[in-house]
């Protein structure tokens, strides 16, 4: 167990009492939501449904407000002008905004969302607070390793780190051995990748950067950006292949802010770091309500934007579900700690089950830890689909080249595993080990057939 550091990027608000920050929160909330309604067009629209006069004196009269969907973004920015590049919800005139940032398109076409000066500030605060919480420093030398910059983990994160005063090494983008090469050249203690690429790195890191002849000084590994931390074993594979014990897992979202929540040295759920300029809700997911932040409760993720000018999002619905780890922490700070446990978009329906394709993945790789690598891949027949009648097709990688004996039995264990654990039917395809494409940005655990 590592010692508490007992160190802040914002020591006031990080450790205030929840509520206590929920009320500062509140305080702001209030004139934020004026100006939104004075300045974005679609909100003026959702607004004008609500009865009575648009209200926020406490926290929790933010539930009295509708909740912003993917949709409404997604019409949002089919109205764009030449003058309202960013649609509907375009908050700042065109001449403020300095930087357009896209969602990552792995769901339909890509969104835009818009930062102004005042934004970027608030950006990189925020990213900054998040990176210190997972453990980087002034010192640390940062192979930022998402390479593509307009996307929110791309120039975002990259100003976070500057923020911080880390001294940023942009390698994103390059190949991965010139990556690994570089990484020992530049004497980088640092790291940040999706986890899906940070298992890759993982596997070639010593072969290809012992050849520089330089020992690595890597110490400290951020990952995230997708479900799979939440495992034992992914864990043990990014730790063992890099040689680090500093695992930090961190999220956040595009459409608000792309980095809000990262691990502490407790390795216990991630703790929200932008409340300084976000709001956060959990919700039951089917009836909207709201639900108290407590140890073992679950939900989706709500976020309100009350320091955003460029477009602001009110009650965002993430379709990020949580489980709430831990109130509390021995670190000192206040903010709910959280795991990832899945995402809406990917919830897939077998005879009526329920089942998020990241429990499956859980499920077989911790079970079948030595014998399957973690990644796998779920098939869809197209995009849209949703419903299963017959069992879905699953995609492992093993290990080791296996006989077709051997590989027929692990099949067999597999389905049944998942038959009696998750209660659902799936086909297992048990595939030769480095069959499974894994990508530089995000890996899709669903794949389509006909798509
Ligand atoms: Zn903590």
């Amino acid at each position: 167990m590592t010692t508490t550091s007992r160190e802040y990027w914002n020591e006031q608000l990080e450790t205030l009492p929840w509520t206590e920050v929920e009320r500062w929160q509140a305080e702001r909330i209030a004139p934020a939501i004026a100006k939104i309604r004075a300045r974005s067009a679609m909100y003026q629209e959702m607004f004008a449904d609500v009865p009575g006069e648009v209200k926020v004196l406490r926290f929790a009269d933010l539930a009295g407000l509708p909740f912003t969907m993917k949709d409404h973004i997604r019409a949002a920015q089919d109205a764009a002008t030449d003058e309202r590049p960013l649609g509907d919800n375009q908050a700042a005139p065109l001449k403020s905004i300095v930087q357009a940032l896209s969602s990552s398109g792995t769901t339909g076409k890509p969104l835009y969302y818009g930062l102004t000066a005042r934004d970027c500030e608030v950006f990189s605060d925020a990213i900054a607070n998040t990176w210190f919480t997972a453990g980087v420093r002034a010192d640390d030398v940062v192979a930022h390793l998402v390479g593509l910059p307009m996307v929110a983990g791309g120039l975002p994160y990259a100003d976070g780190f500057r923020r911080l005063g880390a001294t940023l090494a942009w390698l994103g983008g390059f190949p991965t051995d010139r990556i690994l090469r570089e990484m020992r050249r530049l004497r980088c203690t640092a790291l940040l990748a999706t986890t899906s690429f940070g298992l890759y790195l993982s596997e070639q890191w010593d072969t290809v950067g012992q050849e520089t002849g330089i020992p690595s000084r890597l110490g400290k590994v951020l990952c995230g950006g997708e479900p799979g931390l939440n495992q034992r074993d992914i864990r043990d594979r990014i730790t063992g292949g890099l040689n680090v014990s500093h695992l930090r897992e961190v999220m956040g979202l595009g459409d608000v802010i792309s980095g809000m929540w990262a691990e502490c040295e407790r390795h216990e759920g991630m703790h929200f770091n932008a409340q300084k300029y976000v709001a956060i809700e959990l919700i039951d997911p089917d009836s909207g309500d709201v639900q108290p932040w407590r140890e073992g409760g679950t939900g989706e993720i709500v976020y309100t934007t009350f320091d955003r000018e460029a477009t602001p999002m009110v009650r965002y619905r993430s379709r990020d579900h949580a489980l709430v780890v831990g109130i509390g922490c021995s670190c000192g700070r206040t903010s709910p700690r959280i795991r990832c446990i899945g995402r809406t978009d990917d919830m897939l329906i077998y005879k009526g089950m329920n089942v998020f394709p990241a429990a499956l993945r859980d499920l077989i790789s911790s079970k079948f830890a030595g014998q399957v690598q973690p990644m796998l891949r779920v098939w869809k027949e197209t995009k849209d689909q949703v419903r299963f009648d017959d069992p879905i097709s699953v995609d492992v990688e093993a290990v080791d080249n296996l006989s077709g004996d051997s590989a027929e039995t692990l099949r067999r264990e597999i389905e049944a595993e998942v038959r009696s654990q998750l209660q659902i039917r799936i086909r297992v395809m048990v595939l030769e080990p480095k069959s499974i494409p894994k990508s530089v940005y995000k890996t899709s655990l669903v794949a389509v057939r006909n798509g």
